[in-house]
This record gives C-alpha cells, sequence and structure tokens, in this order.
C-alpha cells in the first residue's frame, strides 16, 4: 500500500503531468519546505516523559503558512509532510492567501489529564514559538483530530505570554474558543462545509447523474465514519436540515446501523456517555466497524483517518459518491479502483476545506481586532426597517391590501450576526470552489475527475504565485 505521502505525490504528479508548468517548477510546488522534529520532556506524575512533536512547512508562496496540529499515536513526519502539502493545494483551490503546514504530537491524548495536557501544550507551544513555527504572520495552527478549542486557548495564551508586545498574539492560532479570540461558527465549520459541498453537488446534475443519482439530499442514505468534530457536525447537519437518511455510523468500537436514519445528536450524547457507539437504542451493532464502509447507500462520508478505502476494499464500496471529510481517506490504489467503477469521489482537499476557511475568518477577525458585523448591523437594519415602511405606506395609501407576514418582517429587519456571515462567506467558498473544479473537468477530457480537477486549480494558483515572484 503507498504510504500516505506516496498518494498525495502520485496524485499530485499526474494532475502537474496535464499542465504545462515551466521546468522545475512542478518540483518546486510539490517538496516539503521544512518539517521540525523536536522531542521534550515534561515531568509528570513523578517523572520525566519525553514527546516527539512535528511542524512541517510545505510550502511559503503565501505567509503565514495555516495546517492543524493533531494530537495522535500514530503521528509521524511522512503523514505530517503529506497533511501539509493537502493544506498548501487546500489553501490555493478555496483561495486562502496561506501557504500549507502541519503539525503533530505522538501522544495519546486520553491517556492524560487535563491538567497534564495543559502543561505538555504549553511546553510544546514554546518550542515552536522558539522557532517562528507559532505566529500570527508566518505559522499559525488550527485544531484536528485529537486537539479542539481548549489546545488551541492554551497555545494562544502560552504564545501571548512568549510575546507579550505582539498586539495580534492572539491570531497565532485559530479554532480558538469564542470567549478567547475565536469566532462563531469555527467549531462546526468543517462539517458546516461538507453539508455546503454536498448541497453544491446536487446542484449540479452533470456530476450528480455521473453517480446515478437524482433529487435532492431529502431521504438519501448516507453511511457515516467517524462521528468526532467533523463527522459530527456533517451528520447532524444534513439530517436535521437536508432530509437525509444516516443509516449507519461506524466508531472505534463498531457501527451501528438503522435503515430508517439514526438520531445523531442522540448518538452524539450516547458517545459521550459510553465512550462508544456499542447499546444505542433502535440500532443494529457491528463489531467490524469498516463493514459499515461497504454498505448499500447512496453516500459514504469518511471522517475519521486516512487510508481507510484501499485496495484491499475499494471494490466492495457499493456508494456511488464518496466525500472525503477527513484527510486521504482513499489510497491513490483504492482511488483508481473506485474510479474504474464509477464512482464520484468529492476530494478531501475540496470536502473538509471549510475549517481552515472559517479559520481564515477567525484570522483576519484576530488582526482586525473587532467582530464581524459590528459596524454595519444596525444601518443594515435600519435600511431593511425603511423599505418595510415604505412597502406598508403604499399598500394603505393605494389601498392595496399588502400586509407583510410578521415571519418575513422579523427575518428580513434583522441584521446578519457573525455566525450568519460566517456560514455566507464559507457557503460562497464552497460554491465558487466546486465550479472551478467542474469547469476544469469539463474543459478538458483528460482530467476526468474532481480530485485531478482540484490539484489542477491549486497547482495553477500556486504556480501563478511562484512565476509572479520571479521563481
Ligand atoms: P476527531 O478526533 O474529533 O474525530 C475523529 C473521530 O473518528 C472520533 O470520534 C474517533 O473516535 C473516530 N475514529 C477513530 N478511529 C476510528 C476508526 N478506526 N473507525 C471509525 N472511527 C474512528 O477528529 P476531527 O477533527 O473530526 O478530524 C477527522 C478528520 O477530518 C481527520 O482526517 C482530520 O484531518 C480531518 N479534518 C479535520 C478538520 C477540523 O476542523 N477538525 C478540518 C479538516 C480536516
Amino acid at each position: 500500500m503507498s504510504s500516505f505521502r506516496a498518494s498525495v505525490d502520485q496524485m499530485f504528479t499526474h494532475a502537474a503531468s496535464l499542465l504545462d508548468l515551466p521546468p522545475g517548477l512542478e518540483e518546486k510546488i510539490r517538496v516539503c519546505n521544512s518539517t521540525y522534529t523536536v522531542r521534550f520532556g515534561v515531568r509528570l506524575r513523578g517523572a520525566i516523559h519525553t514527546f516527539v512533536g512535528y511542524r512541517s512547512v510545505h510550502s511559503e508562496h503565501h505567509e503565514p503558512v495555516k495546517g492543524g496540529i493533531r494530537y495522535a499515536m500514530n503521528v509521524d513526519q511522512d503523514e505530517v509532510e503529506a497533511l501539509a502539502a493537502l493544506m498548501t493545494y487546500k489553501c490555493a483551490l478555496v483561495e486562502l492567501p496561506f501557504g500549507g503546514s502541519k503539525g503533530g504530537l505522538r501522544i495519546d491524548p486520553r491517556a492524560w489529564d487535563e491538567d497534564e495536557l495543559e502543561r505538555i501544550t504549553r511546553r510544546f507551544t514554546y518550542e515552536l514559538s522558539r522557532r517562528s513555527l507559532i505566529s500570527p504572520s508566518q505559522n499559525v495552527p488550527a485544531p484536528d483530530m485529537g486537539t479542539g478549542e481548549r489546545e488551541m486557548a492554551w497555545m494562544a495564551d502560552a504564545y501571548k505570554r512568549l510575546h507579550p508586545e505582539d498586539i495580534d498574539a492572539r491570531a497565532c492560532v485559530t479554532g480558538k474558543p469564542i470567549g478567547f479570540g475565536g469566532i462563531a461558527g469555527r467549531i462546526e465549520a468543517t462539517g458546516r462545509g461538507v453539508q455546503y459541498a454536498l448541497r453544491e453537488v446536487f446542484r449540479t446534475p452533470p456530476v450528480l447523474a455521473q453517480a446515478g443519482l437524482d433529487g435532492t439530499l431529502d431521504g438519501k442514505r448516507i453511511v457515516v465514519q467517524g462521528l468526532g468534530n467533523v463527522g459530527f457536525h456533517a451528520a447532524e447537519f444534513l439530517s436535521s436540515e437536508d432530509g437525509a437518511r444516516i443509516i449507519a455510523v461506524a466508531e472505534r468500537d463498531g457501527a451501528v446501523m438503522n435503515p430508517a436514519g439514526l438520531n445523531i445528536a442522540d448518538l452524539h450524547a450516547h458517545m459521550r456517555e459510553t465512550g462508544g457507539v456499542r447499546d444505542f437504542p433502535g440500532a443494529t451493532f457491528e463489531p467490524d466497524a469498516d463493514k459499515a464502509l461497504e454498505l448499500d447507500c447512496d453516500i459514504l462520508i469518511p471522517a475519521a483517518l486516512e487510508a481507510v478505502i484501499h485496495e484491499g476494499n475499494a471494490a466492495r464500496i457499493r456508494a456511488p459518491m464518496i466525500v472525503e471529510a477527513a484527510n486521504g481517506p482513499i489510497t491513490a490504489e483504492g482511488d483508481a479502483i473506485l474510479r474504474q467503477a464509477g464512482k464520484v469521489i468529492v476530494p478531501d482537499m475540496y470536502a473538509n476545506a471549510g475549517g481552515v476557511t472559517v479559520s481564515y475568518f477567525e484570522w483576519v477577525k484576530n488582526l482586525s481586532h473587532i467582530n464581524f458585523g459590528r459596524l454595519e448591523r444596525r444601518q443594515e437594519e435600519a435600511r431593511h426597517h425603511l423599505l418595510v415602511q415604505e412597502l406598508e405606506r403604499l399598500s394603505d395609501d393605494h389601498s392595496l391590501g399588502w400586509t407583510l407576514s410578521e415571519g418575513f418582517k422579523q427575518k428580513y429587519l434583522r441584521g446578519a450576526d457573525e455566525l450568519e456571515l460566517v456560514r455566507s462567506g464559507l457557503d460562497d467558498t464552497m460554491r465558487a470552489a466546486f465550479q472551478q473544479m467542474v469547469t476544469v473537468v469539463d474543459g478538458d477530457p483528460k482530467v476526468g475527475n474532481l480530485r485531478t480537477a482540484a490539484y489542477i486549480v491549486a497547482i495553477r494558483r500556486i504556480a501563478a504565485t511562484y512565476q509572479a515572484l520571479g521563481l
């Protein structure tokens, strides 16, 4: 099986071969600029424990570079470099002014209590800061697997203590809690982006037709792997807002299934209480979680970890459409098998770009030191009020008998708050990027699929930046 990095390289090389890049530029874009490995000790439980951390910078054609930090036992240099490369391409695809980076700490976060994790995280931040691998202007981490807003708050605070003179210190990480420089809608952002991606797919009939699907998301049967941050929000929004049926959820301890659709909020609460999906009322339990990937369904959403669809199981995947909410869930070999079988794959670089998109909004908010909408909200409401008053006056003066419903008035008169603005910006980003990919697929029969198109859009943009820089 190709390593994750080999898979990313292979997919990149294939897309680059369809472009006419100047000599050497393909190599310059592909290679990872640097990877820093740090080993540091923290005294815990009466002994010194050594931890290994990484921060990889793939491309600095735009700065700061951006990318999550994951806490997991299988973190290694290869994985971090592959993820950093994906970040470069992802930011280019959704037009964010960032280069790509990624970090990781080899740790099982569940093996340590909160105080211990805080000490480890603060120490890791110190190591990163010493090498400018965390900084509002150079390198801005974010949450990933095993980390969340709690870790980001610790990192932001640790950075602030090291750089008390930096007025933009809070912009050194994104994904922070709202009360500590975060932005409304960041926690849900990646799952929300998956929902917006799927809505755009369903607004694009030729793509739907390729998967043999039609209609709307309403009633579509979806299987989700991983009910963490990304998987939970995607499943929750798609089921409660779009009427999709989540017929199975695969987790660490097994899979639960119900052809009528699982209640995702209840399942999530059950997971929080019991630590797993087993014994969820009203569902069938399957101890071999991976079997759920092979269920008959309309859409499969792997939202847990990489390389879960590979040459060993790709031929058994029955879903005609796979949305890569996780990073790298399909290996290069698995990808080839699925493509040959005519499956539509909505690639990770696009499907999970919601997180970094809203991180961008958070970073901009931190640098501007003002909440989105604070200046214009009341003014917008006043203008809407004027219009409603005028419509009602016209109706009265000319005895037209119009009345605006209270529901309409309430919705229309209210100016957008930060959450609505963030969702609107995210929706716009997801729609635009998808249509750019579709245009590339339509423009050249050699492209053939959305992943190659995503790489082509990204590579063209990065190449244009390098060329503008004179490289
Ligand atoms: P998370 O840690 O919140 O959730 C991961 C979930 O997967 C957990 O519930 C875990 O129990 C489950 N899981 C682990 N191993 C599993 C297995 N073998 N089978 C089934 N389930 C398993 O992580 P997350 O932040 O939701 O990230 C998930 C994926 O999405 C990762 O690939 C990450 O890189 C990617 N991603 C995350 C974000 C983000 O904003 N959090 C953004 C972009 C991409």
